[in-house]
């Protein structure tokens, strides 16, 4: 999952990139309204987080453009002023969800997690298929062969992959659709090295789970589920 921050209190940005990147999320960062406009049209983010008090263009205004386009990206709007009204504002230009300030991150993590799998139709913490459950809090991967259960820790980069491929499961992706969504605009992106993932993840999960589509990429599917 790759998120954007639409933030302008350096020191809040600086400690939710932090705490996010651990939590296995990839993580961009604008700290003005007409930068994050701009990313948000054109990037394929999975949620941004929209502060409302913004340099350049405040957070409501961003959000009516974007809705009013089509953009419908998850946001989930961040402000220190929590009151009733303004969330019923939010909602109305079409945020998703809403978070008052001062918050706890474990907060902000468990309405990202419960936002992503309200989009996808699962539950968040554990996603799960008919053989593997993956363990969001712990990123670990249980795979289960009727019998048989090992489980496995996975490192960062395996994490955000194998999450986006189980989150889009049947779905053919690209090596570019998916280093758009497990890396961040900062990292090299070079697609060649998602291949070397899925070999390590194919390593752990086995062979079955994630199909090569030859000149097209990568499906994950679990023929029991
Ligand atoms: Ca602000």
């Amino acid at each position: 999952m790759r998120l954007l921050v639409i933030e302008d209190d350096q020191a809040l940005v600086e400690t939710l990139k932090a705490d996010l990147s651990k939590a296995g999320f990839a993580v961009d960062i604008a700290n003005n309204g007409l930068d994050g406009e701009y990313l948000g049209d054109n990037e394929p983010y999975d949620i941004v987080i929209l502060d409302l008090g913004l340099p350049h263009k405040p957070g409501m205004e961003i959000l009516q453009s974007w809705r009013s386009r089509g953009n419908a990206v998850p946001v989930i709007v961040l402000t220190s002023r929590d009151q009733w009204y303004e969330r019923v504002d939010g909602f109305k230009a079409g945020a998703d969800d809403y978070l008052g300030k001062p918050f706890h991150i474990e907060e902000l993590i468990a309405r990202i997690r419960a936002l992503v799998a309200r989009k996808h139709g699962t539950i968040a913490n554990f996603i799960r298929s008919a053989s593997l459950t993956l363990n969001e809090d712990e990123q670990r991967v249980t795979l289960d062969l009727g019998g048989s259960r090992r489980d496995h820790a996975l490192t960062g980069t395996e994490f955000r992959l194998l999450r986006y491929m189980m989150l889009n499961r049947g779905k053919v992706l690209s090596k570019t659709n998916l280093s758009e969504h497990v890396y961040d605009h900062a990292s090299d992106r070079d697609s060649n090295l998602i291949e070397v993932y899925i070999r390590r993840l194919r390593e752990k999960i086995g062979n079955k789970l994630i199909l090569t589509k030859r000149g097209q990429g990568y499906v994950f599917n679990d023929p029991a589920s």
